[in-house]
């Protein structure tokens, strides 16, 4: 059986794609290596979104939050329903591992199946791989690159790594809930994305001490009891129960590079792809979400990217 069209990702834009594709008539599958929206579900536990659920809706479907910034509970649930009611075909817990170019189609080989396609769409995300610290003590079961929630954090010494919007919100979610928070920042100051409804809050929790910040300053060295990090040529060593390493993700560029997709030639390597169609040099494999970005992942999102399955069904169909 060949299919019209695969889908790689079933992340918020993977969802679109299907239901443009459904919407077209075409055979058309999505793959999604984990559960249904996976990046979402991984996301932290209490956190909303900065757009408006209007600007998150797809398909058609009203997201109805109870507040004008949904929550992540509210995306789950929204997201879920819309898979429902449009009735998508799509495998979850299944991982594309490689994409084959034949003459006039593809063959996508997975962790329990092979397909045929004429088209590809990727729309993997950028949430699953960390950018690494590269240091002694990385490797250690107190660090962790995702904060989930608070809770085991409780009267514990808490280091965060990073000052975007993940590491401003996990530090005042974690000293709201009991622990002695330290911001090891690396630039001069909080970053400037940082959504204006925290800034505030955060500045003034580091201004009257509640949470400590060490800004210009790199951490060296992670061990079992103690973090090391170097500001200003001087190296400090604090108590340490656990540390959160939120200094951000990146696409992983495997299936990419394995299909064939080049990149322009600047610091965030970006996929090269038609803006029109969003067709990619290889033709007939098409880029979809905020993988769309490369490595600036600030670049695009869900509010930005939703009009994509329009545009690769579009391309799609005008070509039949
Ligand atoms: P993703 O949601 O990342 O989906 C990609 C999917 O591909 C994942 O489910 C992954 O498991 C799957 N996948 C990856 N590799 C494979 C493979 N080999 N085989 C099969 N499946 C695979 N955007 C907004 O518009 N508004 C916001 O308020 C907002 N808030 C955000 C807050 C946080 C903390 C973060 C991190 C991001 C936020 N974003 C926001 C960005 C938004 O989450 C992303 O834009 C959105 O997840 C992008 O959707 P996507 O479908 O492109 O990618």
């Amino acid at each position: 059986m060949q299919y019209d069209l695969i889908i790689i990702g079933g992340g918020p834009i993977g969802i679109v794609c299907g239901i443009e594709a459904k919407k077209a008539g075409l055979h058309y599958l999505i793959i999604e290596k984990g559960v249904l929206i996976n990046s979402l579900y991984h996301f932290p536990a209490n956190m909303t979104f900065f757009s408006t659920s209007i600007l998150l809706e797809i398909g058609g479907v009203p997201f109805i939050s109870h507040t004008d910034k949904p929550t992540r509970t509210e995306a789950l649930e929204y997201y879920r329903r819309v898979a429902q009611s449009w009735n998508l075909n799509i495998h979850l817990f299944e991982k594309v591992i490689q994409v084959n170019a034949l003459e006039k189609a593809f063959q996508v080989h997975t962790d329990k199946a092979l397909y045929e396609t004429s088209h590809v769409v990727i729309a993997t995300g950028f949430y699953d791989q960390v950018m690494p610290l590269n240091i002694k003590g990385e490797e250690l079961a107190k660090v962790s690159h995702y904060y989930h929630d608070a809770h085991p954090y409780f009267k514990k010494k808490v280091a965060i790594i990073g000052a975007g919007n993940s590491g401003c919100d996990a530090a005042l979610e974690c000293w709201q809930k009991g622990a002695e928070v330290t911001m090891i920042v690396r630039g001069s100051d909080l970053k400037e994305t940082i959504k204006y409804w925290i800034r505030p809050n955060i500045e003034n929790r580091i201004k009257e001490g509640s949470i400590h910040a060490y800004f210009d300053a790199s951490v060296l060295e992670i061990k079992e009891n103690t973090l090391r990090f170097i500001q200003h040529d001087k190296t400090i060593e604090i108590e340490n129960d656990f540390v959160l390493a939120l200094t951000g993700y990146q696409p992983d560029y495997t299936l990419l590079e394995q299909v064939g997709i080049k990149f322009q030639d600047d610091a965030y390597r970006t996929p090269i792809y038609n803006e029109n169609t969003l067709e990619t040099n290889i033709p007939g494999v098409y880029l979809a979400g905020v993988v769309l970005g490369g490595m600036k992942t600030n670049k695009w999102f869900i509010e930005t990217t939703r009009d994509n399955g329009e545009k690769i069904i579009h391309h799609i169909k005008s070509k039949k």
